[in-house]
């Protein structure tokens, strides 16, 4: 059988695959993408509701998690948030930011996939869907793939099949399988960016919550979050639970502070002078939804009482509650909603500068299938770009 024979395959048409094709094709290599879902550019397109939050003004190191907190470093240098955001100006696509540095498309993430799509025509490189690989092997010098579409051989391999995130969109643990074929060590996986679940007993009180928003502050492991917490009917979500979900391992409790930007002891003394015989849900009602002050305070074992009543250090307990809220989540809702995958192939076995796999001439992995994850606010895209133009420079 004929085997079609190019420079560089990239397995994967995600995010980081589309743009590392693209930069080695202007290099004058030759390219093949090859996906095996039906659509390309799936989870682009679902991204940032729709609007792909495609990356943050404020992208640095620290916003990654891995178990080498450096390995990020060199290509995030290399190829910044203001290099991509050059390019989405180029391609005059209008966005915006919502709040803490997160760019949005004005109009729609196909905006950004119509970029990439645009960027891997311009520099011939071809993008094939539905290829199934099923098996890869290691010449003297490059691969030879079988796929359901023939066989291929190429210089350089680039893995780019993300994480486990969002089966439905195509999501497989291909990466991690390919890594092990070739020796490489793979750091275990969990969802990250997550809605919590939560025990029954915490779940039938808090369901009555749904729809609610806080601003609060969640804490775990020596992290915090200020941003905003979602009741909802399956448990907790909203911004600060997602990023605070990276950092939880299970069994452990998260704390919320409730009243992050203030000091409600303060308040409800204040309270208690200018009005002592409201209620304590009355001076609650001035900072809260009334509903969630109906549900949250039997839920927290407080007696609805007029303020003067409460004697000593009561208020001040009462406070706290609401400062430091501990919850101990049942799980979290796994990679059906997950917005990424923790873990993935040991960076000690890739190189910084290149991606490539330190012991496998010609192998290299970008993107998220890497132990590389960000925070929630475009960095993971951020990443998907940096690692995928550092490899795009040498494959
Ligand atoms: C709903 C949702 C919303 C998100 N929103 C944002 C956001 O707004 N901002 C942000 O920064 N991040 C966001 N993320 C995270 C971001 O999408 C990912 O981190 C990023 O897409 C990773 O890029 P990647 O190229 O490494 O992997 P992916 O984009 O996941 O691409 C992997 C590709 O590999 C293909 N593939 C998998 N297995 C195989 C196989 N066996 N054979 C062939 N092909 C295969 C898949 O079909 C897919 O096309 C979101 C994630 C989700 C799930």
């Amino acid at each position: 059988m004929n085997s079609k024979q190019l420079d560089v395959i990239v397995i994967g048409a995600g995010a980081a695959g589309l743009f590392c094709a693209a930069e080695a094709g202007k290099r004058g290599r030759t390219v093949a993408v090859l996906d095996h879902a039906k659509r390309i550019g799936g989870k682009i397109l679902m991204s940032g509701g729709g609007r792909c939050n495609f990356t943050n003004m404020y992208a640095s190191h620290e916003n990654f998690l891995s178990d080498n907190k450096h390995f990020c470093k060199s290509a995030l240098s290399r190829y910044t948030q203001w290099d991509f955001i050059g390019l989405v100006a180029e391609y005059g696509i209008a966005y915006h930011e919502k709040t803490l540095g997160q760019l949005f498309c004005d109009d729609s993430a196909k905006d950004i996939l119509n970029m990439l799509l645009g960027e891997c025509q311009k520099a011939g490189a071809k993008v094939t869907s539905q290829c199934e690989i099923l098996s890869i092997e290691k010449l003297d010098k490059g691969f030879k793939l079988d796929t359901n579409q023939g066989q291929y051989q190429c210089e350089s391999l680039v893995i780019a099949t993300g994480g486990l995130s969002m089966p439905k969109l195509g999501a497989s643990p291909f990466g991690y399988k390919v890594a092990e074929q070739f020796g490489l060590k793979v750091k275990p996986t969990r969802a990250g960016l997550v809605p919590f679940t939560l025990h029954e007993q915490d779940k039938d009180v808090l369901a009555e919550l749904s729809g609610i928003s806080l601003d609060a502050r969640a804490t775990c492991n020596d992290t915090s979050f200020n941003e905003s917490i979602l009741f909802t009917h399956r448990g907790l979500s909203g911004p600060a639970v997602l990023q605070i979900s990276s950092f939880w391992l299970p069994g452990q409790p998260v704390e919320f502070d409730l009243f992050p930007h203030g000091d409600l002891h303060a308040e409800l003394q204040k309270a208690l002078q200018q009005q002592p015989d409201i209620l304590l849900s009355t001076a609650l009602s001035a900072h809260y939804a009334k509903r969630y002050v109906q549900t949250v305070l039997p839920y927290l074992g407080l007696d609805n009482k007029p303020l003067k009543q409460y004697q000593g250090k009561q208020l001040q307990q009462i406070a706290d509650a609401f400062h430091q809220w501990q919850l101990k989540p049942n799980g979290t809702e796994g990679y059906r909603t997950a917005e990424v995958t923790l873990g993935g192939v040991d960076t000690d076995e890739l190189s910084s500068k290149t991606m490539m796999a330190k012991n496998v001439e010609g192998l290299y992995f970008i993107g998220e299938v890497m132990d590389v994850t960000g925070w929630l606010g475009g960095f993971n895209f951020q990443w998907a770009w940096s690692s995928g133009w550092v490899a795009g420079q040498v494959v």
